[in-house]
């Protein structure tokens, strides 16, 4: 039994009709890849770069770097590593890359925002990760943070190719990018949804504060409608759509997701092998019964309880 246990738990992320549904791991640093690779994840979907430099007073060199990138690459040899430049922000500040104080810093200059006006720490950052994919066997793919629109996509795919990168995206966690997703995904290779970020900013209500937690709630329809537009956007286009946010996390969350188009789900490690289970009980048919229901409700409590009532009566 317990051998067939471990079996279950390492199989690949697949729906019940064999469709394969990649589940990656989201990490933080070197130290996270034994857990995840212990747990099954079958490469990596976000790794948070900045958590290596929070304490740095200067910007990294491109050898330490380099060193780093290798270490988490060297974990997944053979499987896709999604790596993501560096997402200085209101919760994440870098000495380095920093402005000085804003007013309303989840609005400020962040993400491919801080990396642009600071251009010599992107462009060491890519070299890095472009060194360190010819060192390992993964599949090196890198994704800009906090990324606003078709131009921004543009720079960053056009920057992050001549700097040797083979595989260049953009994360979508803005509004204007999602609304934009059907040109974005022909100027990229790839669109990873980070839907924390997302609902922040269709809710307009700021992730780090207490008092409007109740509004961070990624199984609004209004958060959802984005999300069909952006994996209708990938499906169009044949392009992967992964979804690196707490949503994936969520194991009935986790199928809707697929249901609106998504290609790959990321999270932390722990969540893995309950996402594994839940998607094993859908067809890619159901999976799709599921999202259009949940999309026409009118609150995110009513998007649960359609979604329990489908599963409850409709399977
Ligand atoms: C997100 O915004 O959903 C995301 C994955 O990035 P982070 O949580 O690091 O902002
Ligand atoms: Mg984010």
């Amino acid at each position: 039994a317990l051998a067939a246990e471990q079996h279950i738990e390492l199989a690949p992320g697949a729906l019940r009709d064999g469709e394969l549904l990649p589940l990656l791991a989201n990490l933080g640093s070197s130290a996270d890849c034994a857990q995840a690779v212990r747990l099954g994840a079958e490469g990596v979907g976000l790794f948070r770069t900045e958590f290596l430099f929070l304490d740095s007073q200067t910007a990294p060199t491109v050898a330490e770097q380099q060193a780093h990138y290798t270490s988490v690459l060297a974990a997944f040899p053979g499987q896709k590593v999604v790596v993501r430049c560096l997402d200085a922000g209101a919760d994440k500040p870098l000495k380095f890359l920093h402005g000085g104080r804003e007013e309303n810093p989840a609005l400020g200059l962040r993400g491919l925002r801080a990396l642009r006006a600071n251009e010599e720490v992107l462009r060491d950052q890519l070299t890095a990760l472009a060194g360190a994919e010819r060192a390992t066997s993964a599949e090196l793919w890198v994704m800009a943070p906090m990324v606003t629109d078709l131009a921004e996509t543009r720079y960053f795919v056009e920057l992050a190719r001549k700097l040797g990168v083979r595989v260049a995206g953009v994360m979508a966690e803005i509004p204007s990018l999602a609304l934009m997703a059907d040109q974005v995904v022909l100027a990229c290779d790839f669109v990873s949804i980070g839907t924390n970020d997302l609902t922040q900013y269709t809710m307009a209500a700021d992730r780090m504060l207490g008092s409007v937690a109740s509004y961070q709630d990624p199984w609004h329809p209004a958060v959802l409608r984005l999300v069909k537009l952006i994996g209708d956007a990938g499906t169009g286009a044949g392009r992967p759509i992964g979804v690196c946010g707490e949503a994936a996390s969520d194991p009935l969350l986790s199928v809707v997701l697929v249901g609106l188009g998504a290609t790959s789900l990321s999270m932390t490690a722990a969540a893995l092998a309950d996402v594994r289970a839940e998607l094993l009980r859908y067809t890619r048919v159901e999976a799709a019964q599921l999202a259009a229901r949940v999309l026409g409700a009118s609150s995110a409590a009513e998007a649960r309880a359609l979604a329990r009532d489908f599963v409850a009566n409709s399977l």
